[in-house]
Protein backbone atom coordinates (compact mmCIF):
# COMPACT_ATOMS: atom_id res chain seq x y z
CA UNK A 1 0.00 0.00 0.00
CA UNK A 2 1.36 3.67 -1.12
CA UNK A 3 -1.02 5.34 -0.24
CA UNK A 4 -2.17 7.06 2.83
CA UNK A 5 -5.46 9.31 4.52
CA UNK A 6 -4.23 12.78 5.67
CA UNK A 7 -5.94 16.16 6.89
CA UNK A 8 -4.76 18.85 5.09
CA UNK A 9 -5.94 22.44 5.42
CA UNK A 10 -6.49 23.53 2.37
CA UNK A 11 -7.24 27.10 3.03
CA UNK A 12 -8.73 29.20 6.23
CA UNK A 13 -11.66 27.34 7.57
CA UNK A 14 -11.03 24.44 4.87
CA UNK A 15 -9.59 21.14 6.02
CA UNK A 16 -9.97 17.68 3.90
CA UNK A 17 -9.07 14.66 4.42
CA UNK A 18 -7.95 13.25 1.26
CA UNK A 19 -5.44 10.34 -0.09
CA UNK A 20 -2.20 11.17 -0.69
CA UNK A 21 0.94 8.97 -1.17
CA UNK A 22 2.69 7.73 1.79
CA UNK A 23 5.68 10.16 2.35
CA UNK A 24 9.42 9.35 1.84
CA UNK A 25 12.22 9.71 4.22
CA UNK A 26 15.81 10.39 4.01
CA UNK A 27 18.79 8.34 5.90
CA UNK A 28 18.57 10.33 8.88
CA UNK A 29 14.60 9.93 9.02
CA UNK A 30 11.87 7.78 10.15
CA UNK A 31 8.41 7.07 9.14
CA UNK A 32 6.32 7.72 11.63
CA UNK A 33 2.43 6.21 11.92
CA UNK A 34 1.08 8.83 13.88
CA UNK A 35 -1.46 7.34 16.60
CA UNK A 36 -2.88 9.99 18.95
CA UNK A 37 -2.46 13.93 18.20
CA UNK A 38 -3.98 16.76 20.23
CA UNK A 39 -5.57 19.98 18.59
CA UNK A 40 -3.36 22.74 20.06
CA UNK A 41 -4.96 25.95 20.81
CA UNK A 42 -2.03 27.72 17.63
CA UNK A 43 -4.04 24.73 15.63
CA UNK A 44 -7.51 26.75 15.97
CA UNK A 45 -5.93 30.06 15.15
CA UNK A 46 -4.43 28.40 11.70
CA UNK A 47 -7.85 26.47 10.76
CA UNK A 48 -10.13 29.28 11.76
CA UNK A 49 -7.36 32.44 11.45
CA UNK A 50 -4.08 32.59 10.36
CA UNK A 51 -3.47 29.13 7.80
CA UNK A 52 -0.36 27.36 8.01
CA UNK A 53 3.07 28.35 5.92
CA UNK A 54 1.78 27.30 3.03
CA UNK A 55 -1.33 25.16 1.42
CA UNK A 56 -2.16 22.56 1.88
CA UNK A 57 -0.38 21.20 5.13
CA UNK A 58 -1.23 18.50 7.43
CA UNK A 59 -1.38 19.95 10.72
CA UNK A 60 -1.10 18.08 13.96
CA UNK A 61 1.95 18.83 16.23
CA UNK A 62 1.42 17.55 19.43
CA UNK A 63 1.63 13.75 18.41
CA UNK A 64 2.87 10.46 19.47
CA UNK A 65 2.89 7.39 17.09
CA UNK A 66 4.48 4.15 16.34
CA UNK A 67 7.85 3.69 14.20
CA UNK A 68 7.76 1.71 10.43
CA UNK A 69 10.59 2.01 9.04
CA UNK A 70 13.86 3.88 9.69
CA UNK A 71 16.33 5.34 6.72
CA UNK A 72 19.96 3.69 6.86
CA UNK A 73 21.72 6.17 9.03
CA UNK A 74 18.65 6.06 12.39
CA UNK A 75 20.23 4.37 15.40
CA UNK A 76 18.27 5.84 18.39
CA UNK A 77 14.93 4.50 17.32
CA UNK A 78 13.89 0.82 15.18
CA UNK A 79 10.51 0.11 13.58
CA UNK A 80 7.57 -1.14 16.27
CA UNK A 81 9.17 1.71 18.90
CA UNK A 82 6.18 3.71 20.79
CA UNK A 83 7.43 7.32 20.32
CA UNK A 84 6.78 11.07 20.88
CA UNK A 85 7.84 13.53 18.83
CA UNK A 86 9.20 16.69 19.15
CA UNK A 87 7.55 18.58 16.25
CA UNK A 88 10.24 21.43 16.39
CA UNK A 89 12.90 20.82 13.61
CA UNK A 90 15.97 22.89 14.47
CA UNK A 91 19.07 23.40 12.44
CA UNK A 92 21.68 21.87 15.25
CA UNK A 93 23.97 24.73 13.96
CA UNK A 94 23.14 27.96 14.74
CA UNK A 95 24.46 29.99 18.08
CA UNK A 96 21.36 28.91 19.93
CA UNK A 97 21.19 25.33 18.89
CA UNK A 98 25.21 24.79 19.79
CA UNK A 99 24.29 26.47 23.43
CA UNK A 100 21.75 24.20 24.07
CA UNK A 101 18.71 26.68 23.35
CA UNK A 102 17.15 24.91 20.16
CA UNK A 103 14.19 26.77 21.06
CA UNK A 104 15.46 30.03 19.98
CA UNK A 105 17.00 28.56 16.57
CA UNK A 106 17.31 30.75 13.74
CA UNK A 107 16.38 28.50 10.72
CA UNK A 108 13.74 25.89 12.13
CA UNK A 109 10.83 23.62 10.82
CA UNK A 110 8.35 22.89 12.51
CA UNK A 111 6.08 19.93 12.00
CA UNK A 112 2.06 20.77 11.22
CA UNK A 113 2.68 23.98 10.42
CA UNK A 114 5.54 24.98 7.87
CA UNK A 115 5.68 21.29 6.96
CA UNK A 116 3.35 18.12 7.18
CA UNK A 117 2.37 16.75 10.87
CA UNK A 118 0.41 14.46 12.58
CA UNK A 119 -3.24 14.05 11.29
CA UNK A 120 -2.23 11.63 8.76
CA UNK A 121 -1.68 7.92 8.73
CA UNK A 122 2.04 8.43 8.29
CA UNK A 123 5.03 11.35 8.59
CA UNK A 124 8.33 11.64 8.04
CA UNK A 125 10.50 13.21 10.91
CA UNK A 126 14.29 13.53 11.56
CA UNK A 127 14.95 10.59 13.91
CA UNK A 128 16.75 13.09 16.44
CA UNK A 129 13.05 14.46 17.00
CA UNK A 130 11.90 11.03 18.44
CA UNK A 131 12.48 9.99 21.75
CA UNK A 132 11.01 6.35 22.68
CA UNK A 133 8.21 6.01 25.39
CA UNK A 134 7.91 3.27 27.66
CA UNK A 135 6.57 -0.13 25.88
CA UNK A 136 3.10 0.15 28.01
CA UNK A 137 2.29 3.96 27.82
CA UNK A 138 -0.74 4.50 26.21
CA UNK A 139 -0.73 6.63 23.20
CA UNK A 140 -3.59 8.83 24.74
CA UNK A 141 -1.35 10.01 27.23
CA UNK A 142 1.98 10.17 25.31
CA UNK A 143 -0.58 12.65 23.02
CA UNK A 144 -0.17 15.49 25.84
CA UNK A 145 3.85 14.88 26.24
CA UNK A 146 4.35 17.86 24.35
CA UNK A 147 1.59 20.46 25.70
CA UNK A 148 3.24 19.51 29.20
CA UNK A 149 6.70 20.27 28.20
CA UNK A 150 5.57 23.59 27.54
CA UNK A 151 4.34 23.87 31.00
CA UNK A 152 7.73 22.74 32.16
CA UNK A 153 9.80 25.05 30.71
CA UNK A 154 7.69 27.61 31.46
CA UNK A 155 8.06 26.93 35.33
CA UNK A 156 11.71 26.48 34.79
CA UNK A 157 11.20 30.30 34.20
CA UNK A 158 9.32 31.10 37.11
CA UNK A 159 11.66 29.89 39.88
CA UNK A 160 9.04 28.91 42.09
CA UNK A 161 10.63 28.90 46.20
CA UNK A 162 8.96 26.75 48.49
CA UNK A 163 5.04 27.98 49.40
CA UNK A 164 5.17 30.84 46.99
CA UNK A 165 1.43 31.54 45.99
CA UNK A 166 1.55 30.80 42.21
CA UNK A 167 -1.43 32.67 39.78
CA UNK A 168 -2.29 31.05 36.88
CA UNK A 169 -4.07 32.82 34.28
CA UNK A 170 -5.78 30.50 32.07
CA UNK A 171 -7.27 26.87 32.79
CA UNK A 172 -7.35 25.55 29.69
CA UNK A 173 -4.72 22.01 29.39
CA UNK A 174 -1.11 23.76 29.75
CA UNK A 175 -2.73 25.80 32.21
CA UNK A 176 -3.94 22.45 33.90
CA UNK A 177 -0.34 20.77 33.71
CA UNK A 178 0.64 24.28 35.31
CA UNK A 179 -1.08 24.25 38.46
CA UNK A 180 -0.11 20.30 38.60
CA UNK A 181 3.20 21.64 38.00
CA UNK A 182 3.69 24.39 40.57
CA UNK A 183 2.58 21.87 43.58
CA UNK A 184 5.44 19.42 42.30
CA UNK A 185 7.64 22.31 42.19
CA UNK A 186 6.81 23.39 45.97
CA UNK A 187 4.19 26.00 45.59
CA UNK A 188 1.97 26.74 48.41
CA UNK A 189 -1.48 28.42 47.07
CA UNK A 190 -2.18 27.80 43.54
CA UNK A 191 -4.74 30.26 42.15
CA UNK A 192 -6.52 29.66 38.84
CA UNK A 193 -8.30 32.47 36.65
CA UNK A 194 -10.44 31.15 34.05
CA UNK A 195 -13.46 32.57 32.57
CA UNK A 196 -15.71 29.50 32.19
CA UNK A 197 -16.81 27.69 35.25
CA UNK A 198 -16.35 24.02 33.18
CA UNK A 199 -12.42 24.73 32.99
CA UNK A 200 -12.09 25.94 36.74
CA UNK A 201 -13.52 22.82 37.77
CA UNK A 202 -10.83 21.03 36.06
CA UNK A 203 -8.34 23.74 37.67
CA UNK A 204 -9.85 22.66 40.84
CA UNK A 205 -9.35 19.02 40.24
CA UNK A 206 -6.02 19.54 38.88
CA UNK A 207 -5.06 20.84 42.55
CA UNK A 208 -5.90 24.51 42.55
CA UNK A 209 -6.97 25.55 46.17
CA UNK A 210 -8.49 29.29 45.22
CA UNK A 211 -9.98 29.62 41.40
CA UNK A 212 -11.41 32.67 40.24
CA UNK A 213 -14.07 33.36 37.84
CA UNK A 214 -13.21 36.15 36.26
CA UNK A 215 -16.83 36.93 34.98
CA UNK A 216 -18.41 37.09 38.35
CA UNK A 217 -15.32 38.55 40.28
CA UNK A 218 -12.93 41.19 40.14
CA UNK A 219 -9.41 39.18 39.23
CA UNK A 220 -7.52 41.76 41.33
CA UNK A 221 -9.61 42.01 44.53
CA UNK A 222 -10.07 38.09 44.72
CA UNK A 223 -6.56 38.13 44.80
CA UNK A 224 -5.86 40.09 47.23
CA UNK A 225 -8.29 38.43 49.40
CA UNK A 226 -6.64 35.41 48.48
CA UNK A 227 -3.22 36.29 49.58
CA UNK A 228 -4.28 38.25 52.44
CA UNK A 229 -3.29 41.38 49.94
CA UNK A 230 0.35 40.03 49.68
CA UNK A 231 -0.58 39.05 46.25
CA UNK A 232 1.20 36.40 43.95
CA UNK A 233 4.78 35.51 43.91
CA UNK A 234 4.64 33.94 40.76
CA UNK A 235 2.23 34.70 37.73
CA UNK A 236 2.10 32.70 34.61
CA UNK A 237 -0.19 33.88 32.12
CA UNK A 238 -1.50 30.80 29.91
CA UNK A 239 -4.87 32.51 28.12
CA UNK A 240 -2.99 35.39 25.89
CA UNK A 241 -6.51 37.42 26.16
CA UNK A 242 -5.63 41.01 26.72
CA UNK A 243 -7.61 41.57 30.08
CA UNK A 244 -5.25 38.36 31.73
CA UNK A 245 -2.24 39.56 30.37
CA UNK A 246 -2.81 43.29 32.31
CA UNK A 247 -4.34 41.12 35.19
CA UNK A 248 -0.98 39.08 35.31
CA UNK A 249 0.94 42.29 35.73
CA UNK A 250 -1.91 43.58 38.46
CA UNK A 251 -2.07 40.81 40.63
CA UNK A 252 1.62 39.87 40.66
CA UNK A 253 3.06 41.19 44.20
CA UNK A 254 5.93 42.91 45.14
CA UNK A 255 9.53 41.33 43.46
CA UNK A 256 7.17 38.73 42.09
CA UNK A 257 8.04 36.84 38.60
CA UNK A 258 5.49 36.82 35.84
CA UNK A 259 5.74 34.33 32.97
CA UNK A 260 3.88 35.08 30.12
CA UNK A 261 3.33 32.36 27.43
CA UNK A 262 -0.54 32.41 26.14
CA UNK A 263 0.30 34.22 22.72
CA UNK A 264 -1.98 36.99 22.12
CA UNK A 265 -4.28 37.22 18.69
CA UNK A 266 -5.41 40.60 19.68
CA UNK A 267 -3.12 43.67 20.79
CA UNK A 268 -2.35 43.94 24.47
CA UNK A 269 -3.55 47.30 26.23
CA UNK A 270 -1.99 47.84 30.00
CA UNK A 271 -3.37 51.05 31.86
CA UNK A 272 -0.39 52.96 32.97
CA UNK A 273 -0.66 52.50 36.54
CA UNK A 274 -0.45 48.94 35.95
CA UNK A 275 2.30 49.35 33.68
CA UNK A 276 4.18 51.40 36.33
CA UNK A 277 3.56 48.72 39.06
CA UNK A 278 5.90 46.64 36.88
CA UNK A 279 9.04 49.54 38.14
CA UNK A 280 7.00 50.20 41.76
CA UNK A 281 7.06 46.35 42.20
CA UNK A 282 10.32 45.27 40.64
CA UNK A 283 8.65 42.64 39.21
CA UNK A 284 10.59 40.13 36.31
CA UNK A 285 8.71 39.76 33.30
CA UNK A 286 9.86 36.53 31.44
CA UNK A 287 8.74 35.43 28.28
CA UNK A 288 8.10 31.49 27.68
CA UNK A 289 8.51 29.84 24.22
CA UNK A 290 8.32 26.18 23.45
CA UNK A 291 10.75 23.92 24.99
CA UNK A 292 14.05 23.28 25.00
CA UNK A 293 15.97 19.78 23.81
CA UNK A 294 19.05 19.47 25.65
CA UNK A 295 19.80 16.94 28.66
CA UNK A 296 21.36 19.31 31.17
CA UNK A 297 19.83 20.63 33.78
CA UNK A 298 17.15 17.91 32.80
CA UNK A 299 15.99 16.78 29.43
CA UNK A 300 12.31 18.85 29.28
CA UNK A 301 10.58 15.92 27.08
CA UNK A 302 12.10 13.03 29.43
CA UNK A 303 10.73 14.74 32.61
CA UNK A 304 7.20 15.45 30.70
CA UNK A 305 7.32 11.44 29.87
CA UNK A 306 7.96 10.57 33.40
CA UNK A 307 5.37 12.73 35.07
CA UNK A 308 2.59 11.42 33.07
CA UNK A 309 3.80 7.78 32.82
CA UNK A 310 4.49 8.00 36.88
CA UNK A 311 1.05 9.22 37.30
CA UNK A 312 2.52 12.73 38.78
CA UNK A 313 0.68 14.71 36.35
CA UNK A 314 -3.01 13.62 35.29
CA UNK A 315 -4.91 14.13 31.75
CA UNK A 316 -8.12 12.14 32.50
CA UNK A 317 -9.77 15.25 33.65
CA UNK A 318 -8.43 17.50 30.70
CA UNK A 319 -10.01 15.38 27.59
CA UNK A 320 -13.22 17.14 26.56
CA UNK A 321 -13.42 15.16 23.26
CA UNK A 322 -12.29 12.21 21.15
CA UNK A 323 -12.48 12.20 17.47
CA UNK A 324 -11.22 9.63 14.69
CA UNK A 325 -9.30 10.82 11.45
CA UNK A 326 -12.35 10.78 9.22
CA UNK A 327 -13.94 13.74 11.78
CA UNK A 328 -11.10 16.47 12.12
CA UNK A 329 -13.51 18.74 10.61
CA UNK A 330 -15.92 18.18 12.85
CA UNK A 331 -13.29 18.01 15.88
CA UNK A 332 -12.23 21.42 14.46
CA UNK A 333 -15.96 22.83 14.62
CA UNK A 334 -16.08 21.99 18.37
CA UNK A 335 -13.40 24.11 18.94
CA UNK A 336 -14.42 26.85 16.54
CA UNK A 337 -15.54 29.23 19.31
CA UNK A 338 -16.09 29.62 22.57
CA UNK A 339 -19.63 29.22 22.89
CA UNK A 340 -19.43 25.79 23.36
CA UNK A 341 -16.82 24.37 26.52
CA UNK A 342 -13.78 21.71 25.15
CA UNK A 343 -10.88 21.36 26.94
CA UNK A 344 -7.74 18.78 25.12
CA UNK A 345 -9.85 17.75 21.80
CA UNK A 346 -7.78 14.56 20.86
CA UNK A 347 -7.44 12.95 17.19
CA UNK A 348 -7.49 9.57 17.41
CA UNK A 349 -5.48 9.16 13.96
CA UNK A 350 -4.14 5.28 13.60
CA UNK A 351 -4.81 4.24 17.22
CA UNK A 352 -8.62 2.67 17.10
CA UNK A 353 -11.22 4.92 18.58
CA UNK A 354 -13.75 2.75 21.05
CA UNK A 355 -16.61 4.55 20.52
ZN1 LIG B 1 0.98 23.34 20.48
ZN1 LIG C 1 19.57 26.40 15.03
Amino acid sequence: MSKMKAAALKEVGVIEVETRDIPSFSEEEALVKPMVAGICGTDIERMWRTGTWKFPTVLGHEFCGQVEKVGSKVQNVKPGDRVIINPMVTCGVCRYCRSGHQNMCVSYDYLGSRSDGGFAEYVNVPAKNLMVLPSDMSYELAATIDPLVIGIHTLTKADIQPNNTVCIMGAGPIGNFMIQLAKIYGAGKVIAVDLSPEKLETAKISGADVVIDGTKEDVYEAVEKATGSLMADVVIESAGAPQAVENAIHVAGKQARVVFMGTPHRDVTIHDKVFESILRKELTVRGSWCYDYKELPMNEWQTGIDYLYSGKVKIDHLVSHRFDLDHVKEAFDVVKTRENFFNKVLIYVNEPLEK
